[in-house]
C-alpha cells in the first residue's frame, strides 16, 4: 500500500517561497525528485513518513462526520493501529491525494474557502511571524 512521505530536501521544496517540504506517494521512502532514500540512516530525517490524514465526510448534523473515509467507505474515520493512518473532518487539513480527489471533499473545501474570503480580514504580523483574524470594528 502506498504511504505518504515528505522530503526535506531544500531543493526538492515544492513552495519556492520558503516553506520546506515534497509530499509524495509510494511504497518506499524514496524521494521522488532527488532520490534521497530514507531507509539510510543517513537520510532518516531528510525523508520521512507522514500521518496521512482522510476526510471523514460531514453527517447532516453539525460537527459530527459520517465515521468512514471519503476515500474508502468500508473504513472506518479511528486512527489505525500504528496511528499513521487518522480522519479529520476539516478539508483544508486532508493529506490524502484519494480523499482530496472524493466529490463530497471538493463541495465541502469549496464551501470553506467561500467562507473565509467572505467573512475574515486577516492580519498579518511579519515581526511576531503569525497571523489571525482582524479585530472586530465598533
Ligand atoms: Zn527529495
Ligand atoms: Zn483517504
Amino acid at each position: 500500500m502506498a504511504t505518504l512521505y515528505r522530503c526535506l530536501n531544500p531543493k526538492c521544496a515544492d513552495d519556492p517561497s520558503g516553506k520546506l517540504g515534497h509530499d509524495f506517494t509510494a511504497d518506499v521512502p524514496v524521494c521522488d525528485k532527488c532520490g534521497v532514500d530514507g531507509r539510510d540512516p543517513r537520510f532518516a530525517r531528510v525523508v520521512h513518513r507522514l500521518v496521512v490524514l482522510h476526510y471523514d465526510p460531514p453527517s447532516p448534523v453539525e460537527g459530527i462526520g459520517l465515521g468512514h473515509r471519503a476515500c474508502d467507505p468500508s473504513k472506518t474515520s479511528r486512527a489505525s493501529s500504528d496511528g499513521m493512518q487518522m480522519a479529520t473532518g476539516d478539508p483544508e487539513s486532508v493529506n490524502c491525494a484519494k480523499c482530496r480527489e472524493t466529490g463530497v471533499w471538493k463541495e465541502n473545501h469549496r464551501r470553506t474557502e467561500v467562507f473565509e474570503a467572505a467573512d475574515f480580514e486577516v492580519i498579518i504580523d511579519p515581526a511576531k511571524k503569525t497571523f489571525g483574524p482582524a479585530p472586530k470594528a465598533g
